[in-house]
């Protein structure tokens, strides 16, 4: 007999957080992950950092100007907000509710202030640091997506400390040198937390009422 895949109700989503110093790899790693597992929905944050070469409008972020940010921010929109490297950034509240009351999982690619925002007002997230090898190859890295002009790389490379600093605040570490084996881990991160009983208790209830009988 095939078990449905699941049995309760909607239950809602679980909310990943991923932070790393600007060039450790975090968006790649993130988009390669999203390739594995689809069914993980990325937040699209507000910025008033203007778009590099290639990114989109509703697609990398939603580019505003700083009157409107704040704005948004005095409306209340934003679950965090953040000021890092001399630019405004925040997650819209409703986006993400909506999408953990569907049940999805959200992953929220933000910095360590957002991530301590959210620890507190979503105690059930899950939080991931992604850290460089080295600080040579975070620089070699930084230079070498070549999108940022020279003294924003700089202002990176400054601010990485701060950010590093924080690492341990979050639930899990991950050193990404080498991709393959980077995004494994953080695929198992993501796989484990999904079996977790408390969910796989509800998620499973006519399995488990019928094994018990
Ligand atoms: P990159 O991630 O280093 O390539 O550079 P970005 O300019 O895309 O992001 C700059 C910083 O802003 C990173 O630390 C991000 O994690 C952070 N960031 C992006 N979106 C958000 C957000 O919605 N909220 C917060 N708090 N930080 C964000
Ligand atoms: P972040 O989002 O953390 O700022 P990116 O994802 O833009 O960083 O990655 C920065 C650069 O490093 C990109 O050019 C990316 O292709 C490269 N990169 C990412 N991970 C690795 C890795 N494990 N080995 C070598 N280069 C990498
Ligand atoms: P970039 O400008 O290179 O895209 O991002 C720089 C930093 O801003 C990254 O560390 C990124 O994680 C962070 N960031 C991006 N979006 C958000 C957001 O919505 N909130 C917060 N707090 N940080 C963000």
């Amino acid at each position: 007999m095939s078990t449905p895949a699941s049995d309760a109700g909607t239950l809602e989503g679980t909310l990943f957080v991923v932070a790393a110093p600007s060039g450790a790899g975090k968006s790649t790693l993130v988009n390669a992950l999203l390739e594995r597992e689809p069914a993980i929905s990325l937040s699209v944050s507000h910025t008033t950092r203007p778009p590099r070469p290639g990114e989109e409008y509703g697609r990398h972020y939603y580019f505003v100007e700083r009157v409107e940010f704040e704005r948004e921010i005095a409306e209340g929109i934003f679950l965090e907000h953040a000021e890092v490297h001399g630019n405004l950034y925040g997650t819209s509240r409703t986006t993400v509710a909506e999408l953990l009351c569907q049940g999805k999982d959200v992953l929220l690619e933000i910095d360590w202030q957002g991530a301590r925002q959210i620890r507190k007002s979503k105690p059930d997230c899950v939080s991931v640091f992604i850290l460089p090898p080295s600080r040579i190859e975070l620089e070699r890295r930084l230079r070498g997506r070549a999108s940022d002009s020279a003294e924003v790389i700089e202002r990176r490379l400054h601010n990485s400390r701060e950010e590093i600093a924080h690492a341990h605040e979050f639930d899990y570490i991950i050193v990404n040198d080498r991709f393959e084996d980077a995004l494994g881990d953080l695929q198992s991160i993501v796989r484990a937390v999904r079996q977790r009983s408390a969910l796989q208790w509800r998620r499973h209830e006519t399995l488990i009422a019928e094994l018990l009988a």
